[in-house]
């Protein structure tokens, strides 16, 4: 057998049953990972003259054990382990505190480096961590890396595995990367990556090789969303949607307004892709009232043109009635045939319901989870869009795509994704973008202020009532958690009912532990004005439509994101009355301060989710497992954002040359990208 890159990982030298159990637990299976597991940091241990050491001053100082380590007790649990150091002609000693266990790795006659605290009058060291161990030989470099371990395996057995692998496997290292690539980004050969990786004596070194270590490590990736979204697009070879093209420009010059920039760029996107017979598999993302639902109709309108039917499916009731008030309107003046279908479509009007959408009498229909129930049929499924698509199970929307001759499919939704996690994240999909909001909304004025002058806040909101505006104010949660020291929804509820009650305005309370009937009894009279200050959890977050709510508080601030705290302030600036936002908070640290200070000074959402996702990384922004963000080993979105962006468009055009099935150049990334048995692919 020729050797591999691949070859199990026991191939190598003093590899037992033990220590595979350890590396498998590290997730090391092959050579390959082996090789890959690189130092997640690097030491660079600047030896200073002893003489140059300040008092109390931190610093690792790097010699040779001249002394056994001896442990001596104080107590059951206190201890002290003493040994020697020489460093060049001085000799130290070393103490650790409370760490006997070390003592097995200070052994006499090797070297050794130890980060402590520098005590000048006694000449010597308080330890505080003993660093890795030298990761080269090489007598003149102080430059060190340190790897991941667990409790079965030391940094010096994984420094001499991969030195072996590296040994053994360096002549069959795969160059993943096309050479025309290679060239055009200047990156050093993989094979020589490794070896900066894990034997730099320089940070330079790691530098060049981290370079070529990311960029292979997003091509793959990114070839592998290529492929998926070819595959995609060819599932069915999709249907041409043939509308009229004159009437779809009438439809668009009827509307009461005049589209923005950014909704004409995707409609012309969207309705591109309908007229094509492939698969259109499409996100399209706008801020909270980019116009998202006019653009909805109009590929809707172009569907039911074509004579194919069109489904708009949303996360709640409210918004699927919301849905189809504005459809209504826009559909008056047309013959398209929209309904709504919800849980609560009484028994006789879902009949005629389901019997107009299996004759196809009826274009479109707005609905939530009804739709996807089994005796929901179609006769000319076109175009199936989801609202708020995060808020669906990959399922949900996956059934309702399949009552259908694989109809073109449109995700909306409204979370500002930064493009780094569009291009992660939903790498296999279209993405049309709608960057811009419509002329003349008044940006809603953010304030952010602490608990303590929560009675200010209060007075604030008292004069706004005055004006026969109302408010909201929101609460992380309704149970009491002493633990999370999280103000209690209800505690504000009854503090709000005792401030304003004798004023004659009256207090709502909504929150999720409340039946749905009870929640929309409280919201119907917040939209009647029967309520005028509704205190609430995050429950309101999605597709509430209140106009005449000017003024939001949210309390405890800090606990939120920016982009759900953006969500929130986006449920006032609906009317054409000046709206305000409130965040009460104490902010414990910089970040807190920091994320506080960017909400009183933007409300744009791309800018926000941007900064989230600096600030809190990619999971927080939708939920760690949901994500779909795929964990990279080296690379990161944030901060190698523009390889990633090279990435995509190199994979793009890769899976698109006519020779990549062919050219052998090519074989290790049609390997690595699990693409090896296939000669072509007649996608499209
Ligand atoms: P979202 O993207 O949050 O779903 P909507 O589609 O609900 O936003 O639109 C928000 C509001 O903006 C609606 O009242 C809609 O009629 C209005 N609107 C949408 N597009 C335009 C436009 N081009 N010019 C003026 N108003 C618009
Ligand atoms: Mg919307």
């Amino acid at each position: 057998m020729e050797k591999s890159i691949y070859d199990p990982v026991e191939l190598l030298p003093q590899v037992g049953p033990k220590r595979l159990e350890a590396l498998h637990q590290l997730g090391i299976y092959t050579i390959l990972d082996v090789l890959s597991h690189y130092p997640f940091r690097y030491e660079d241990i600047q030896v200073k003259d002893l003489a140059e050491i300040e008092d109390q001053e931190k610093v690792t100082l790097k010699g040779n054990v001249v002394s056994e380590a001896v442990l001596t007790r104080f107590g059951p649990k206190k201890n002290r382990l003493v040994f020697r150091l020489a460093i060049d002609h001085a000799v130290i000693a070393v103490s650790f505190f409370n760490q006997p266990y070390l003592k097995s790795k200070i052994i006499a006659g090797e070297e050794l480096a130890v980060f402590g605290k520098w005590d000048g009058k006694r000449k010597s060291l308080t330890g505080m961590k003993i660093l890795g161990v030298a990761a080269n030989d090489e007598e003149s470099s102080n430059y060190e890396s340190i790897y991941s371990t667990n409790k079965g395996i030391k940094q010096k057995t994984i420094f001499q595995l991969v030195e072996n692998a590296y040994e053994r496997y360096q002549d069959v290292i795969p160059e993943i990367i096309p050479t025309y690539l290679r060239e055009k980004y200047r990156l050093i050969r993989h094979c020589e990556a490794i070896y900066g990786m894990h034997f730099p004596t320089e940070e330079e070194q790691t530098k060049q090789a981290r370079r070529e270590v990311v960029f292979e490590e997003f091509l793959v990736f990114q070839m592998k969303m290529q492929v998926l979204r070819k595959q995609e697009k060819a599932v069915g070879r999709g249907t041409a949607i043939l509308y009229d093209v004159a009437a779809l420009r009438q439809f668009i010059t009827s509307l009461p307004f005049e589209l923005t920039k950014a909704q004409k760029r995707v409609v012309n996107e969207i309705c591109g892709d309908l007229r094509q017979s492939l698969h259109m598999h499409r996100l399209l993302q706008g801020d909270v009232g980019s116009g998202k639902t006019i653009v909805a109709a109009i590929a809707l309108f172009a569907t039911a043109d074509a004579g194919f039917q069109g489904a708009l499916m949303v996360p709640t009731e409210i918004l699927a009635e919301q849905h189809m008030e504005s459809l209504s309107q826009l559909f008056e003046a047309t013959n398209v045939k929209v309904a709504l279908l919800t849980g609560s479509t009484k028994t006789k009007e879902r009949r005629e319901i389901l019997a107009g959408l299996a004759t196809g009498e009826l274009d479109v229909i707005v609905g939530t989870h009804a739709l996807i129930q089994e005796d929901v049929q179609f006769a000319r499924l076109g175009l199936v869009i989801t609202d708020e698509q995060h808020r669906f199970g990959v399922n949900q929307r996956r059934i309702l795509r399949e009552k259908g001759e694989h109809p073109d499919v449109l995700f909306m939704t409204a979370t500002p994704i930064p493009r780094t996690l569009a291009i992660t994240a939903y790498g296999e999909m279209d993405v049309s973008v709608i960057d811009e909001l419509p002329a003349g909304r008044i940006p809603i004025e953010t304030t952010w202020t602490r608990p303590k002058n929560f009675e200010l806040t209060l007075e604030f909101i008292e004069r706004q009532l005055r004006k026969g505006s109302q408010a909201y104010v929101i609460c992380p949660l309704i149970e009491e958690s002493e633990s999370l020291d999280v103000k209690n929804a209800t505690d504000i509820y009854e503090k709000l009912c005792y401030y304003y009650e004798p004023k004659q305005f009256n207090v709502g309370l909504l929150h999720g532990k409340m039946k749905p009937a009870e929640k929309e009894a409280i919201m119907d009279a917040f939209k009647n004005n029967k309520i005028q200050v509704l205190v609430s959890t995050t429950v309101i977050e999605v597709g509430v439509n209140v106009p005449n709510a000017t003024t939001m508080v949210i309390y405890d601030a800090d606990r939120f994101g920016l982009s759900q705290l953006h969500q929130l302030r986006g449920r006032v600036g609906r009317g054409t009355k000046e709206s305000y936002c409130i965040l009460v908070a104490n902010p414990k640290n910089e970040t807190g301060i920091e994320r506080m200070k960017i909400m009183t000074e933007t409300t744009d959402g791309f800018v926000l989710s941007e900064k989230d996702l600096e600030l809190r990384g990619p999971g927080d922004l939708f939920g760690n497992k949901q994500s779909g963000v795929p964990e990279f080993k080296v690379g990161d979105i944030v901060g190698d954002f523009g390889a990633l962006e090279a990435a995509r468009q190199e994979a793009a055009a890769l899976i698109n040359q006519e020779n990549f099935f062919d050219n052998p150049d090519y074989a290790p990334l049609r390997r690595e990208v699990g693409l090896e048995n296939i000669s072509a692919l007649d996608f499209d």
